[in-house]
């Protein structure tokens, strides 16, 4: 079987209920996301963007990309 990619994985976080919106009011979000075993925080700011406090240095890894799938950041 071929390595899920990431947004694969983004998908199946939401499919298993594992990304909370805390709060989502114009160009702030914040979430939590369970990845494999840890809960990661994840926040949206309109200076800083988007951040997520797992290991992926990319701004761009599966708990992020779970998040836009539900949010949408008005520009
Ligand atoms: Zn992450």
């Amino acid at each position: 079987m071929a390595r899920e990619n990431a947004e694969a994985k983004a998908r199946r976080y939401l499919c298993d209920g594992r990304l909370t919106v805390l709060y989502a009011r114009g160009q702030q979000i914040r979430a939590t996301c369970r990845g494999d075993g840890t809960l990661y925080k994840l926040r949206h700011y309109p200076v800083d963007g988007w951040r997520c406090d797992c290991p992926a240095v990319s701004n761009s890894c599966s708990h992020l990309i779970a998040c836009r799938l539900v949010t949408e950041v008005p520009v």
